[in-house]
């Protein structure tokens, strides 16, 4: 079953008097499960079809289905309401919130948008950052914590909501190259025990060569889908 829909996407951005085309007509469809990537240049779109598919942002042009529901023309609360149910998000500068423990970037996606009891809120952290190997870390802030920490942390937060979607815009771009074996490892790991998808956004090789399917996208359009075999034979 597919997870992810879009149908013909096109995306213009007003930049003063002119209009931009970040992608200029997008078809695709992720099925549920799956472990994919957004290969391309810097400029190519990746991080547009991201904002998109993640409900951040609106294509000018066509439609998105996520999880069965139409996203493209959702209102900005219920597009908040539905990104918190459903999607987990993963950024390059991990985006943990400076004045909170480990403990509490991770409790933050609970308390924000899905109301989770306490008790079962407590449970459910304390066995992410088991997962994500931050348990002995969990009183500490970001700023004590090494690159990589700080990524795990961030994929444990992007999962306590448990989410359907998991997106990662270059999530190992900061980080160095045995640390973003280890952090697509633990992402790995996650897909196959949650059943998540995610979808991944780079120009990482390192990725390219851990992940299911390759979009390769250019000057915003889809030019190549690659599938990686070896690693959906392994599942
Ligand atoms: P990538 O993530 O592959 O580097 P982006 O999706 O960020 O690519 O950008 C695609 C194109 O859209 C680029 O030409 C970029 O300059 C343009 N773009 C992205 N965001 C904006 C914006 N907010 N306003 C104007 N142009 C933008
Ligand atoms: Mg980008």
């Amino acid at each position: 079953m597919s997870l992810v829909i879009l149908e013909n996407i096109k995306k213009n951005y007003i930049s003063g008097e002119v209009s931009v085309p970040a992608l200029r007509g997008i078809n695709l469809s992720i099925d549920k499960g799956k472990f994919v990537s957004f290969v391309g240049p810097s400029g190519s779109g990746k991080t547009t079809l991201l904002n998109l598919i993640g409900c951040l942002d609106k294509p000018t042009e066509g439609k998105i289905f996520v999880a069965g529901a139409e996203v493209n023309n959702m209102n900005r609360k219920t597009s908040a309401k539905f990104r918190g149910d459903n999607i987990g998000l993963i950024f390059q500068n991990f985006n943990l919130i400076p004045v909170l423990t480990v403990y509490e970037n991770v409790e933050y996606p609970l308390i924000m948008v899905q109301d989770v009891p306490p008790e079962k809120r407590k449970q459910r952290i304390l066995d992410l950052l088991e997962k994500v190997g931050m348990t002995d870390q969990k009183d500490k802030y970001p700023a004590q914590l090494s690159g990589g920490q700080k990524q795990r942390v961030a994929i444990a937060r992007a999962l306590v909501t448990e989410p359907k979607l998991v997106l990662a815009d270059e999530p190992t771009a900061n980080l160095d190259h045995d640390t973003a074996y280890k952090v697509i490892g633990l992402m790995h790991h996650m897909e196959k025990e949650f059943n998540t998808t995610f979808i991944f956004a780079t120009h990482d090789s390192k990725i390219v060569g851990e992940v299911e399917v390759i979009y390769t996208v250019e000057d915003g359009l889809i030019t190549k889908t690659h599938e990686n075999k070896k690693i959906g034979e392994e599942k």
